[in-house]
Formats: C-alpha cells, structure tokens, sequence
C-alpha cells in the first residue's frame, strides 16, 4: 500500500455493483431483518450518493423514481402521519427517519409528505413526565408513546424535525426536555450512555451529540465537558486486543492500522469509525485521530475486495467478516468524513447524509418556512 494513494485502494466500482445488487434482491441472511426494509434501503441509496453514483441519465432517472414510489406505496401510512419499515408493520420513528432521508436523496419533490401530520405524531411520541421525559418512544399505542428507550429515537426525531423544517411550529416539540434528558446521560467519563447511569456508547455517544447539534444546543455542554467527551472519544482509537488481530493489523511498510472501539475494552469495529469519527467532527476534533490508521483499518482490513461492502471485523471472509450494508454503509460514510483523497462526497457528520444532500433539502426548507 506504500505505493498506493489511499484513494487507489477503495474499490469503488466494486462497491457500487454491490450497493446495486443488494437494492435488486438481498441475500438470505438479511430474511430476519424483513421488517426493516427502508433501514437496509437507506444504507444503499445513500452508499450510492457517497459514491456519485445514483443515476443521472433520463432513463435511469426513471429508476429513482420508482424507488421513491415504492417507498410511498408500501411504506406510507393510510393517513400519512408516518412510514413502516417494511409493508404490513406499524408507523416507526426509525422507518420515518429512514423514508424522509432516502427520499431527500432520490431528490423527490416531497408534495406526497404530509409535513404536519408527521411532526404532529413526532410530538406525540415524546415522553413528557417521569424519569424518562424528554426521551422519545419509538411509537404509539393507543396514542400514548409506547416501546424501548433508546438515544436513537431522540436522534430520528431531531433529524427528522430538521429535515421537515418543524422548528417553532404548532406541532414543534420540547426540545428543551430533549436536551436536558440527553445532557443526564453524560457520564463521568465524558461519554453518553442509553439512560441516566449506564455505561457510555459509542453509538449513543454520536446519537446524543447530533441531536444537541440538530438542535441547535451543542453549548448546553460546558468546556470541561466537551474536554472529557473529546477524551473519552479520541481513546476508542486502539491497534487491536488480541493476537490474531495484531497480526492482521500489521501493514509492513504501509504503517498502522487501528480502527475504533464503542466501549472500553471491546474491539475495534467497523462502524464506530464513523460513529466516534463524527461525534469528533460535530466537536470540531476529528483532526485529533490518526485518520490513516483509521483509513487502513477500514480499506486494508475490513473492505471486503471479491464482493465490495466492508464487513464488522478485519478478516479474510470468514462468517463474521461477510459484509452487511450497515457496516459497508458506515465504512464508506467514515471515510468520506475526510474525503479529499477518496472521491467520496462529503457527509454533514451530524445529519449523516451527504452536504448535496442538506443543500437540497435546504432549498426545500426555505420554501416550507416561508
Ligand atoms: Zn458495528
């Protein structure tokens, strides 16, 4: 690799032909997450906007357009107040979130988006008392908000608030409970954890980090906070904690390969180098990482070269190393995060879609606020 370019080392048309092949017909191992369509729809189209490669001709365009339709026709609910992630389940904030942006990148008009129904549900699905207000459940039941508490379905909600343009509405929610929930989720490391005492994730780290940012409340943390987030971010970087990784993880020449960890003392994964390298971008840090390191971990270790995709873990196709396009999604999404040498577009760290992308939804935005 010494005589290579970063760049000459993503495959891109490989991994083009694999986001393409995968929105034609998944492969069985994906028969469990079924329900999850749009989630899996997303990572590819999305994928293929970091690539530059969605279709641009007036043929192809017509492709877009029926993904798009798909997505309306059997994802959409009856009465628009949300999207299921796959035909026949109930409206999800996940699902919603991963409709809005897909087809915010499939450049659709969004004149078929019932803006304010879905803000309206959004404000519904915010808890607003007991130890948990502020948080936002995935759904409802019975029009009360209903399922797990997780960081995710705060982030989906901030996203999805941002990209509808619901700041300051009549179906606005409370982003100031918002914010105070994610800010008891800071532990005494710096990082953030699922609920108040629990231990920090990487995952729940980026997730509560972006909302603040969507939120326009990244200042609710104080210096000395930010100082110990930066911290416990920049420490997730690591070589390897086994043998075996060490041997795969030395290059020669080519220097160091080290990817990132999402808890203390696990190894390192391919998604938490986008999830803790935008947490450090949203900061103002990533340059604090050794990006190269980063970069050879994700291309020389976990890129998946016969197939395109990056897999979970460095290996050499083995089960655990098969790629999925959530991995190869968040890969490809973590290096475009400094993409000058890789022909990647770039990502806004805290929106997780490409800056063409925001732009076009920024145009959308400015008429909706009028
Ligand atoms: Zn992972």
């Amino acid at each position: 690799m010494s005589e290579q370019t970063l760049a000459d080392t993503l495959d891109r048309s490989t991994h083009i032909a694999y986001y393409r092949r995968h929105l034609r017909l998944l492969p069985q191992p994906y028969t469990s997450t079924d329900l999850s369509r749009l989630t899996l729809i997303f990572f590819c189209v999305s994928a293929l906007d970091l690539l530059q490669a969605l279709p641009v001709g007036t043929d192809e365009l017509s492709q877009t357009r029926e993904w798009a339709n798909w997505i309306y026709l059997h994802c959409m609910l009856d009465d628009s107040s949300g999207f299921r992630g796959s035909p026949g389940t109930d409206s999800h904030i996940a699902s919603t979130y991963f409709a809005i942006a897909t087809l915010a990148i499939l450049r659709d008009d969004f004149k078929r988006v019932n803006r304010g129904r879905i803000l309206g549900w959004l404000k519904q699905c915010q808890r607003v008392s007991g130890d948990f207000k502020g948080s936002f459940a995935p759904l409802l039941l019975s029009n009360k908000p209903h399922g797990e508490l997780d960081l995710r379905f705060g982030y989906c909600a901030s996203a999805l608030r941002w990209m509808l343009a619901g700041e300051g509405g009549s179906d606005d929610y409370d982003t100031g409970a918002c914010a105070d929930f994610i800010m008891r989720c800071i532990n005494y490391d710096g990082g953030i954890g699922q609920e108040p005492g629990t231990e920090s994730h990487g995952g729940l780290t980026y997730c509560g980090l972006s909302t603040l940012m969507l939120l326009n409340r990244i200042d609710n943390l104080t210096l000395e906070q930010k100082r110990r987030l930066t911290r416990w971010l920049v420490s997730r970087q690591i070589k390897g904690s086994t043998e075996d990784q060490t041997e795969v993880f030395d290059l020669g020449s080519s220097g160091l390969a080290a990817g990132f960890n999402g808890r203390v003392n696990k190894d390192p994964d391919t998604c938490y180098s986008f999830w803790i390298g935008a947490s450090l971008s949203i900061l103002g840090d990533f340059s604090l990482i050794d990006f190269n390191a980063n970069a050879n971990f994700l291309l020389a270790c976990t890129q998946n070269r016969r197939f395109g995709g990056f897999g979970k873990l460095p290996g050499d196709f083995a089960d655990a190393d098969t790629p999925d396009v959530m991995h190869s999604y968040l890969g490809l999404a973590a290096l475009s995060l400094s993409s000058q040498e890789m022909h990647l577009r770039h990502l806004d760290p805290a929106l997780c879609l490409t800056t063409e992308t925001k732009s076009y939804l920024g145009t959308l935005r400015g008429k909706w606020m009028v």
